[in-house]
């Protein structure tokens, strides 16, 4: 039986799902962020990162690739030193 699907794999950079998001995108404080990790751990789409940049502090820091960002929030809810923001979107 042949199941129809919605995208066909490896299509995902040619499909920016970020615009799904409707209220809130993340922003991280670079200068707070201690590179623990945590946000890339739980994001359900992968797309927060290691930018492999220090900051001030020689921490790493890390980003958020907005243009698959859902905007769920997770990311935010677990950074220990409250480094992401849910920011309202500004389009
Ligand atoms: S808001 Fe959700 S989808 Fe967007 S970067 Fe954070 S955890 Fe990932
Ligand atoms: S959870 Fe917070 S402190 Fe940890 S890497 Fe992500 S932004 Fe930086």
């Amino acid at each position: 039986m042949k199941i129809p699907l919605t995208a066909k794999p490896g299509t995902s950079s040619q499909v920016k799902t970020g615009n799904w998001r409707v209220l809130l995108c993340p922003e991280v404080d670079h200068e707070k962020c201690i590179g623990c990790g945590l946000c890339e751990k739980v994001c359900p789409e992968g797309i927060c990162f290691s930018t492999g940049e220090t900051n001030s502090k020689g921490k790493v820091f890390f980003e958020t690739d907005l243009d698959y960002c859902k905007g769920c929030g997770l990311c935010a809810d677990i950074c220990p030193v409250k480094a992401i923001a849910m920011k309202e979107e500004k389009k």
